[in-house]
């Protein structure tokens, strides 16, 4: 059996006023339909009640555990910006933002478009400092990847980006050793040449956020791991929009397909992504299917965009999916409840359906009802172990 796993990214909610959820709220008959015909439970992606990223979440839903394999988010932004990462490489999350007299006041730059950043990229993409090629790629809006690429280079060190606004942060070794003050004296040239260049760039001068500063984060040295195919012996593909998914599929041996009109965010085409599922199944045993919209609307608070866009998922792509010949699992990564803003530590439903899938009584996909079902309480890598065995490709331990 192949097998499809849709994560709705920060899916699970709190119930507002009324004792409704977004997913409860929503229309969604196929993912009801799916839930009545196979088994429903709830998924901790990391521990219960702890609070997951994106990032570590993703890998421990593919059967990664975090712990081992986690190689800090600016080497997964990277591979899923499309730039070959070599072993030793060091690469970060950055950002253009707004600073003025060595304040930062816009992390986002008045959150750049595309076509804005792409031209001001041009400016400072690639220099040498230190000995080492330094690297910028940017890839949506103000967001970019930067890279470091050279010998005796640490990944242990903080930063330029405070996250807050304030001060522009001086990058500092995380821990002791040649290798990660190397890394931070280079980041901190770096963050000064490029606002010297970009100062001269006429993109956004004059604006009252102009882009004149790239800031850093999330530090990570790469390392290759072994593949989904080297450890489970299945083929698998990656249909996602976000850079970080698409890193974190390719960091793990995927096929990631680039498919027109996924844009990992609320415009993004849903029907494209479908059809290009669809067709990944007739190659692959694993089609992994992102959608980022979910939690982009609860980052905004809004309890009524998320229910809209889970019914546009059910309608656009679980319809199209759930007529294929495979274990169709649907859960997220972590709950977001639109009332926080934040992720929570609180479990996802989660459903898995198909061919021999032990079926229970739930016959509604939701927070609530998903808390009876047949699959319990699943945490961390072991959902990875259930879908192997739902694909009868698990491993027997002992003989
Ligand atoms: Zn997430």
């Amino acid at each position: 059996m192949k097998a499809i796993v849709l994560i709705m990214d920060g899916l699970g909610d709190l119930p507002n006023a009324k004792g409704q959820t977004p997913l409860s709220a929503a229309s969604k008959p196929n993912m009801d339909e799916l839930a009545g015909q196979g088994q429903a439970g709830l998924y901790s992606s990391i521990a219960r009640g702890v609070i997951p990223g994106s990032d570590t979440s993703h890998l421990n839903i593919f059967g990664y555990d975090y712990r081992e394999y986690y190689p800090g988010r600016g080497p997964l932004e990277a591979l899923g910006a499309g730039i070959e990462l070599k072993p030793g490489d060091i690469a970060f999350r950055a950002n253009f933002a707004s600073v003025k007299g060595g304040k930062i006041i816009d992390r986002r730059a008045g959150r750049l478009p595309t076509a804005t950043s792409r031209k001001l990229a041009r400016y400072v993409e690639k220099s040498r400092i230190d000995g080492v090629t330094v690297q910028f790629m940017n890839t949506v809006e103000h967001r970019g990847v930067l890279l470091f690429r050279g010998k005796g280079l640490g990944a242990e060190v903080s930063g330029t980006d405070p996250h807050v606004l304030g001060p522009l942060g001086v990058s500092k070794p995380l821990a002791p050793g040649a290798k990660n003050k190397k890394t931070a004296d280079v980041l901190n040239k770096f963050t000064k040449s490029a606002m010297k260049k970009l100062e001269g760039a006429g993109e956004t001068r004059g604006s009252r956020v102009p882009a004149n500063a790239i800031i850093a984060r999330g530090a990570g040295a790469y390392a290759v791991v072994p593949s989904m195919e080297d450890r489970y012996r299945i083929s698998a593909a990656c249909v996602g929009g976000g850079a970080l998914y698409k890193g974190v599929a390719k960091y793990v041996g995927m096929d990631v397909l680039e498919v027109e009109g996924a844009t990992g965010d609320k415009k993004t085409n849903l029907k494209a992504k479908a059809d290009a599922a669809a067709a990944a199944l007739k190659d692959h045993d694993y089609v992994f299917v992102h959608v980022k919209a979910t939690d982009n609307f609860s980052h905004d608070g809004n309890f009524g965009g998320k229910k809209e866009i889970i019914e546009k998922v059910d309608e656009l792509l679980v319809s199209k999916l759930m007529e294929e010949e495979a274990v169709f699992v649907i859960t997220g990564d972590h709950s977001t409840p639109v009332e926080r803003r934040s992720h929570s530590g609180h479990p996802t439903p989660l459903l898995i359906s198909g061919r021999g899938v032990r079926k229970d009584t739930v016959s509604r996909f939701d927070e609530m009802a998903c808390m009876s079902g047949g699959l319990c309480h699943v945490v961390g890598t072991g959902l990875m172990d259930i879908v192997l065995n739902e694909m009868n490709k698990a491993k027997m331990i002992g003989t």
